[in-house]
């Protein structure tokens, strides 16, 4: 079968320099052949995160780091307030209300970002031990503005836990831990990051260690433990990594490094406005607004009468991989995404396919007109 182009909220294209690196025997874990790897991938995490924390490694893909921090910081009434503007802001309080953790919510309607002075009042409402928060909002197309509501939530409250769902963020836009006073980021490999899913990586901060306990809920996802085989001379994890993945992980921070992260982070804009252009060319409306659409994936309004299974198999059926709304958007929106490994020549392919479904529907389009916006977008 021919590979195909996902342009998806992940998993996202993988380069033939991390297939490759991922295609060898495994490397012992407790060796310094794998010492050494693992170190130069947490040092290049380290980079992406803007941190100095720790940054741990669990085989998951993202929502199992969500778990994971939530058995760690917290413990059944701790009271926790869930900021959601869509599906994976309500899962991290699903996860959290598993736990027997107070959860209090501040929902917004989909398609909207938070506003820093809504987090602000209800922080000044009730003392929480946490806040869990998502950075990019991958279901709708929406970014938060994670600097100004971090900034907002320490002048009300210098030791509340920061805890952020950046799993597809990092590595396409800056998340600046450090700078922002996150306590807990969380991100996994298989959406900015090019590798195939299966890792999830978590930054914790020292005002977060001071809340672990020594023995948390979970046995297997135990931070303390994680974090010992980090402060090893050779570094290593409690069980058997994910080896080949660490390896491939590896190889594709070498990548975002020798392309340099600021580059990164240019191409992602780049061509999120290519991408807004091309869709504005052929008739569509975007779901989010200008202000706060994400650099990383764009959420697409289905025009009246549009079907959208139809146009995802379509186009499909041209090899390229997009996807539709979840829910309550579910064929209210399509979503494309543009993070990772991802470049003009993909765009280009993904909206030749995008025109002929759209011509197979029956729309009346100048043909080419969204590859001529690309080009002339994408210099
Ligand atoms: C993909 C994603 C997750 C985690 O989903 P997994 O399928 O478990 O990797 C969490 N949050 C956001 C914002 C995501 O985009």
């Amino acid at each position: 079968m021919a590979n195909k182009l996902l342009m998806t909220p992940g998993p996202t294209m993988v380069p033939e320099r991390v297939l490759k690196a991922m295609a060898r025997q495994p490397i012992h874990h407790r060796t310094r052949d794998f010492g050494e790897i693992f170190n130069s991938m947490n040092v290049k995490l380290q980079e992406i995160f803007g941190t100095k924390n720790y940054v741990l490694t669990f085989p998951a893909s993202g929502t199992g780091g969500m778990e994971a921090a939530v058995a760690n910081l917290f413990r059944p009434s701790d009271k926790v307030l869930a900021v959601s503007i869509g599906v994976f802001g309500d899962r991290f309080a699903q996860i959290a209300k598993r736990f027997g953790v107070d959860v209090d919510m501040l929902s917004y309607e989909w398609g909207r970002s938070a506003s820093p002075e809504d987090v602000v009042a209800r922080l000044k409402e009730r003392k929480y031990k946490g806040i869990l928060i998502t950075h990019n909002e991958t279901s709708t197309g929406v970014i938060n503005d994670i600097k100004s509501i971090c900034k907002s939530i320490r002048e009300v409250d210098s030791d509340i836990l920061i805890v952020v769902d950046a799993v597809s963020s990092a590595g396409g836009v800056p998340v600046d831990v450090d700078a922002n006073d996150i306590d807990v980021m969380i991100t996994a490999s298989q959406k900015a990051l090019m590798t195939p899913p299966g890792l999830a990586f978590i930054s914790v901060s020292e005002r977060a260690w001071k809340s672990i306990e020594t023995d948390p809920v979970s046995y297997y996802w135990d931070f303390n433990a994680a974090k010992k085989g980090l402060q090893k001379s050779i570094p290593d994890t409690p069980y058997t990594p994910a080896i080949s993945l660490i390896v491939a992980q590896n190889e594709a921070l070498s990548m975002i490094m020798e392309e340099g992260l600021e580059n990164v982070f240019l191409r992602h804009q780049k061509i999120a406005a290519a991408t807004q252009a091309a869709l504005n060319s052929l008739g569509f409306e975007l779901f989010a607004d200008k202000s706060d659409s994400s650099p990383l994936i764009t959420a697409v309004k289905a025009p009246d009468g549009f079907d959208v299974s139809r146009f995802l198999s379509l186009v499909d059926r041209q090899g390229v991989v997009l996807t539709g709304g979840q829910q309550h958007l579910k064929g209210k929106i399509f979503r494309i995404g543009h993070m990772g490994y991802i470049n003009k020549e993909f765009l280009l392919r993904a909206f030749e396919a995008i025109e002929m479904a759209m011509v197979e529907m029956g729309f009346n389009i100048e043909k080419g007109i969204s590859l001529k916006t690309i080009d002339e977008t994408l210099v």
